[in-house]
């Protein structure tokens, strides 16, 4: 089945109108003075914030009229000051195997990519913090582009209410509350390092764990970071999801080739911060991302080293086989090899799973992101070029 590509025409949103705020993105507190700001009774602001946070986090609403339970001339007050904005979506793919990948457009103009990856026992949404990322991994697309800038608290938990949209994830008032959620997980593992962005992902992922809304729980959601030392700790402090690390080398030498940020804080520093990291246990164990790299970092030798740096650490070791992109400097390791890798890392006690890539015919594999959207641009630019456009 080839995949399908379409632009995605939902009901036109409006702009962003001159001093409305925009209600998603805003904390409980922030809400909670925004609403007082607009001429709600101190009294009130409790069962008001209550209110508006259901309709919107829970029910999905986007429209003050739609909110039933409060007095027509409030909506009115709501309308007045407030807007429900989420960043635009621009195209949505799909992938033969069922992955979706949304172009997603934010404020300034800027383009950021989201992917969900449904499976048969739950659905995974990895979402972006960053247009861009300031970190220059050798092996990964997003790494050979500029930052642009950190995304905001309101495009980050706009991500994930897009793609309830698109997925038709909202309760329907009235019917029996759905068993299985079509997004059961969500992983920060698009675009940019959300460490470098810690508020912002800190206030969306606070939005998303509230139980009066979204909901997810906190196990239910993993940050990945190249390794910021420093804000580890804060992470589950702060936010408490699981956390993976792009781990990827057993040597310093090699680490600072594939993960440059190795040089600031080096794989022991990385070690001793994460075997610190509070409420580390065998239920909550921290993942490993390990990128499969033909010749660089898949020997057996480097198997074993792997095994003897995670001693003491509750872990498990995601394999990744390099995703291509145009002008990578790497290859994939072959199937045997990574193979090998894995059988020594789960003989050694450790879950070694092997990560099957997915969506690749829409470019929607880890690190392939926003390169598919920059092609196609360039294509149609040099296209009109050609045709005197
Ligand atoms: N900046 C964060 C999160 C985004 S990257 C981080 O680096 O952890 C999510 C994962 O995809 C990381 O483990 C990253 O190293 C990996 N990755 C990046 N490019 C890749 C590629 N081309 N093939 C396979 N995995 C890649
Ligand atoms: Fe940034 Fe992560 Fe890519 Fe490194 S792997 S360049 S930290 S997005």
């Amino acid at each position: 089945m080839a995949p399908i590509t379409q632009d995605v025409h939902t009901i036109p949103r409006k702009l962003p109108e001159g001093g409305l705020t925009n209600i998603v993105g805003l904390t409980r507190d922030q809400l909670r003075d925004a609403l007082i700001a607009a001429g709600t009774p101190e009294k009130q602001a409790k069962m008001r914030l209550g209110q508006v946070w259901q309709w919107v986090y829970h029910w999905g609403v986007r429209d003050f009229t739609a909110m039933t339970n409060l007095a027509k001339d409030y909506r009115a007050l709501l309308a007045a000051n407030f807007t429900i904005e989420l960043p635009q979506v621009v195209s949505r793919q799909i992938s033969a195997d069922g992955t979706r990948k949304y172009l997603v457009r934010i404020a300034g103009g800027h383009e950021v990519e989201v992917v969900y990856i449904p499976e048969t026992d739950r659905g995974t949404l990895c979402i972006s913090s960053q247009v861009g990322c300031t970190l220059t991994c050798s092996f990964c697309h997003t790494g050979t582009q500029k930052l642009v800038r950190n995304l905001t608290a309101a495009e980050i938990v706009g991500q994930v209410m897009l793609a309830r949209d698109d997925l038709g994830e909202w309760p329907v008032q009235g019917a029996p509350k759905e068993e299985v959620r079509l997004i059961s997980n969500v992983v920060l593992m698009g675009m940019g390092e959300p460490l470098y962005n810690f508020e912002n992902v800190r206030d969306a992922m606070k939005i998303v764990m509230d139980g009066e809304g979204i909901a997810l729980g906190r196990r239910r959601i993993t940050l990945s970071t190249s390794g910021v030392v420093p804000e580890i700790a804060r992470t589950a402090r702060e936010i408490g999801c699981l956390l993976a690390v792009s781990f990827h080398a057993t040597t310093d030498a090699v680490r600072d080739v594939l993960v440059p940020i190795n040089k600031r804080w080096n794989i022991a520093t990385l070690l001793e911060a994460l075997r610190e990291y509070p409420g580390l246990s065998n239920s909550e164990r921290i993942t490993f991302e390990y990128v499969m790299l033909d010749g660089v970092n898949d020997t057996k030798e480097d198997a074993y080293r792997l095994v003897e740096l995670l001693r003491g650490i509750p872990a498990k070791v995601n394999l990744i086989p390099f995703n291509e992109w145009p002008g990578a400097p790497y290859k994939r390791s072959s199937g045997n090899r990574i193979h090998a890798f894995a059988d020594i890392i789960h003989n050694a006690g450790y879950a070694s799973p092997i990560r099957t890539p997915r969506g690749e015919d829409i470019m929607a594999a880890c690190g392939q992101l926003k390169s598919a959207t920059e092609r196609a641009r360039k294509s149609k630019a040099q296209i009109a070029a050609e045709a005197g456009l």
